[in-house]
Formats: C-alpha cells, sequence, structure tokens
C-alpha cells in the first residue's frame, strides 16, 4: 500500500533514521512530497493546501514507534488524515422521509447522471436479493422506484432513460412530448403519489459548464420537489475544476451526497477529496462501470490508498 508515496518519504527520511519524534523541518520535507502526491492525483490546489496545514500540526513532535520508520510514521498519520477528512466510514443515502422520496441528480453534462440514476434505481428496487455484501443501510429494503427524466435539452435523454428502465426493470414516467421539466417534475410527483412509489429518481438536464439558465431550473426542480437526497454526479476525472464545480452547485443547491463515476479508470480519484472538501457533503457511491450493476458505496480508506498512490 502507498508504495508510491512510502518510497518518497523513505528517501527523505533516510538520512533523518535515528531520531525520536518529528522535527518541524523533517515534517515540512515530507509534506512537500504529500503535496506532489496529492497534486499528482489531481487534487484541487486550495484542497491540497487546506490538506497541509490540517495534518502539518498532527505530523510535527508525533513520536516515531520503534516498529516503523519516520517515512511510514507520516504516511500513516497523512493516511488517516485523508480517511477522516473523506469522510471516515461509508455514508448512506438517507431515505427516511415520507414516501415518494425524491432523489435529485444533477451534474455536468456527460458526468454520469443518467446512468447513476438507473443504477440506484435498479440498486434500491432489487433490495437485499443478490446484493453484494458491501451494501447495507437503505440498500437492504426493496424499494419500489420510479425514474423520471426531467432533460428536455438533448433530444434523446428521456429516451436514454427509459431504455435503462426498460433494461432494469426499473419503471420511467412515461414522456409526454414538448413538456417543460417543471411541469415533467409536478407530473412525475403525482404519478408516484398516486401509484404507491416508494423512491422517485429525477435526472435532471446537464450542463457543460455552469451555466446560470440551467441552474436556475435546476433550482426551481429542487424546491418543487423537495428532493431528500440531491446527489451531485461527477466524474473522477474531473481536476482542478471539481472545487468550482462543487462549489457552484452547491451554492444553488443543497447537496447531500457525491456520487463519482468512472472510478473504474485510471483516475486516481482527487475529485473525491476536492469535492467533500468543498461542499462538505460525503462520496455515497461510486460508478465503477458502464453496467447498470457497477455501483458500489464509496469506501474512504480504499480511495484514500488511491489518491497517496
Ligand atoms: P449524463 O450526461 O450525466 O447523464 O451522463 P451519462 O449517464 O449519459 O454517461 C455518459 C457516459 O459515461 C456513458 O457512456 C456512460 O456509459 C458512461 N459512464 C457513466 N458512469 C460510468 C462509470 O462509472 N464507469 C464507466 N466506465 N463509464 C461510465
Amino acid at each position: 500500500m502507498f508504495e508510491g508515496l512510502s518510497k518518497r518519504l523513505g528517501d527523505v527520511f533516510d538520512k533523518l533514521r535515528g531520531r525520536g519524534a518529528l522535527s518541524e523541518a523533517d515534517v515540512d520535507a515530507a509534506l512537500r512530497e504529500v503535496r506532489t502526491a496529492l497534486l499528482e492525483a489531481d487534487v484541487a490546489l486550495p484542497v491540497v493546501r487546506q490538506f497541509i496545514d490540517g495534518v502539518r500540526p498532527k505530523a510535527i513532535g508525533a513520536d516515531v514507534i520503534r516498529s516503523v520508520t519516520p517515512g511510514q510514521m507520516v504516511v500513516k498519520i497523512v493516511n488517516d488524515h485523508l480517511v477522516e477528512m473523506l469522510g471516515g466510514t461509508v455514508a448512506d443515502l438517507d431515505l427516511n422521509a415520507i414516501p415518494p422520496v425524491v432523489i435529485l441528480m444533477v451534474g455536468l453534462q456527460g458526468s454520469g447522471k443518467t446512468t447513476s440514476s438507473a443504477k440506484i434505481g435498479y440498486r434500491l428496487s432489487q433490495g437485499p436479493q443478490g446484493m453484494a455484501a458491501e451494501f447495507g443501510g437503505s440498500f437492504s429494503v426493496k424499494r419500489k422506484v420510479m425514474m423520471a427524466s426531467l432533460d428536455t435539452r438533448r433530444p434523446a435523454a428521456q429516451q436514454q432513460l427509459k431504455i435503462l428502465g426498460e433494461q432494469t426493470g426499473v419503471p420511467t414516467l412515461p414522456i409526454v412530448p414538448l413538456e417543460m421539466p417543471l411541469a415533467i417534475t409536478r407530473r412525475a410527483l403525482e404519478t408516484a403519489r398516486r401509484e404507491g412509489f416508494d423512491v422517485l429518481i429525477l435526472d435532471t438536464a446537464g450542463r457543460l459548464s455552469i451555466d446560470e439558465e440551467l441552474m436556475k431550473e435546476v433550482a426551481d426542480i429542487s424546491a418543487l420537489s423537495k428532493p431528500q437526497e440531491t446527489l451531485l454526479v461527477a466524474d473522477a476525472m474531473t481536476g482542478q475544476d471539481a472545487v468550482n464545480v462543487a462549489k457552484a452547485f452547491n451554492d444553488r443547491l443543497t447537496v447531500t451526497g457525491i456520487v463519482l463515476t468512472r472510478v473504474d479508470g485510471d483516475a486516481r480519484g482527487g475529485a473525491a477529496l476536492s469535492m467533500r472538501a468543498v461542499t462538505g457533503r460525503p462520496v455515497k457511491l461510486i460508478g465503477v462501470g458502464e453496467k447498470f450493476d457497477a455501483l458500489e458505496p464509496f469506501h474512504p480508506d480504499r480511495i484514500a490508498s488511491r489518491i497517496l498512490g
């Protein structure tokens, strides 16, 4: 684990062997390596600074226990701080509300919103049966789920969710041509209520970048649908931009959790830390593939080792 960083810190500390406690100079030399590791993992710069400022006092003066090298000691302190900043433990979806409980999916275009909507819909509608042991909490109850696409911008978007619904066996709100997003929201809520759905997943229109008109649209949808969960979907490849994206959405909506997609790719996942730091909200789920069962709970310790490399 952490071979990259461990090795680098080993090199830094080689000349310092034998000291009892970590001095300020040792720690600063080590933290320069940590800073590089975080930047390489695509953690946004302001978040890197915040991280270093947070971990520095924990490392200075720390006693190096006999069985480890100073490098290993710093890696442990850094890793523990990173896991803590990522939320510590797995964060469950909060579906404790009067049904239909609304999950609002927001994010940039192409981030994986529609795919993630279907993945969550599928997982919640399956209940504990056939469930990977990893899932628990809100996923251990079988729920009646409906999905609705509010994306009237991209012509094929509503159709895409409908097809995913057919593949996953999760019902979707019938499409009414030319209906506007707020009207669809209203109809989705009424239908879900009338037909006794437990959960309603609303997939919103994406944006290429932060766009005021679309932001207002999603804020209006949020005000109308009063979501219990507002999940910000972001691609794990998002680099320095993660902070801007997270801030823009979080300023307009109460983001309650993050879904990090494409964790199956090469990305080191620094976006998880950036977005968590900016919103203060946990990453709740990760997408690990294109198929609808490629969804997993987020384990802070696993991403921490990936970020530290
Ligand atoms: P949207 O515009 O935000 O709704 O994005 P889509 O859900 O249409 O996803 C865009 C593309 O990313 C599609 O080709 C998806 O199959 C793909 N995708 C979404 N999530 C994942 C993931 O976790 N892993 C991989 N490899 N591909 C994903």
